[in-house]
């Protein structure tokens, strides 16, 4: 089977959707060295489809890691859960920021197992997030615990 194309609409969509940022790490497509790419939720080898509601704007490294995995292992109860899932799941209710603002915090068993396996605090994030942080752009609003 062939993989299907997607349209630019459809790329735009999902893009602007996010609001250009990578829905996993919550990086901004304008500060990362590759420019994000369409992640399909349900991989295409498990037949996701390469449609707007199987589609997350992820960066480069979210989606190598998370590559056709859809679920892992919750780190504190061992239960094994899917992973967060952008189109179905609130943001809100899985995540938040530590207090340094640099770390992300799961409040939930996916929430703590897409962290983990996706590994949203790895160092070059937390950098990325501390300079946004310093500059006044970080937590974006639409991604911001307080609010
Ligand atoms: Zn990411």
């Amino acid at each position: 089977m062939t993989k299907k194309r997607i349209s630019q609409k459809l790329r735009r969509l999902v893009k602007e959707r996010a609001l250009g940022y990578c829905e996993y790490c919550i990086c901004p497509d304008s500060h990362a060295t590759q420019e994000h790419s369409l992640e399909h939720i349900i991989p295409e080898v498990q037949d996701g489809r390469s449609t707007g509601d199987n589609l997350a704007l992820s960066c480069q490294g979210c989606n190598n890691i998370k590559y056709n995995k859809t679920h892992t292992h919750d780190p504190v109860s061992q239960e094994i859960v899917s992973f967060f899932h952008p189109r179905h799941d609130n943001w809100h209710e899985h995540f938040t920021w530590g207090a340094d603002r640099l770390t992300l915090v799961g409040l939930t068993p996916i929430g703590r197992a897409t962290i983990e396996a996706l590994r949203l605090n790895r160092k070059g994030v937390i950098n990325l997030r501390r300079l946004l942080l310093l500059d006044g752009k970080h937590p974006p609003a639409h991604r911001s615990s307080s609010e």
